[in-house]
């Protein structure tokens, strides 16, 4: 179980909140992923460090969308993470960014550099506007997928 991920560049580490299961390839690609892209953004918008992660759906056995029937999720395997928030230090300015619901330019130039760069650093990128399952969180998963060329982002 993944508690914290370490973060190379950071003084600290960031937390992922609630604690999620995460399989080792996972948890080493959030933390990459973090690490190149996510505290650089959030210093580089907001001056701050990335403190935390408000998650869902690690390691959690549910068929995709919450259906009854139908594939599995790749969040069965602890391949799988939502993240509903990003927090930041507290202080002036900005210190929670919900993915639902953005305050104000600066955030929504972060998420959307945040998820663009999800693109690249896991095989599945999806969050609000790609469908109704995924209108409050981003959705990143690294399971292959057919066709090797395939990476899903929306
Ligand atoms: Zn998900």
């Amino acid at each position: 179980m993944v508690e914290a991920l370490a973060v190379r560049s950071s003084s600290g580490t960031v937390a992922l909140v609630p604690p999620p299961t995460l399989s080792c390839a996972m948890a080493k690609a959030v933390s990459g992923w973090l690490d190149i892209a996510v505290q650089p953004l959030a210093r580089g918008q907001f001056e701050k460090d990335l403190l935390a992660l408000q998650v869902g759906g690690g390691q959690e056995c549910r068929r995709r969308n919450r259906a009854s029937a139908g594939p599995f999720s790749e969040h069965a395997t602890g391949e799988a993470l939502d993240i509903f928030a990003f927090r930041l230090e507290p202080g002036a300015g900005s210190s929670e960014i919900r993915v639902a619901k953005p305050d104000g330019v600066p955030q929504e130039r972060f998420l959307a550099a945040t998820r663009q760069s999800a693109c690249g650093a896991f095989m599945t990128a999806l969050g609000p506007g790609s469908d109704a399952a995924h209108a409050d969180h981003l959705h990143v998963d690294i399971q292959e997928r057919r066709s090797p060329a395939s990476r899903f982002c929306q």
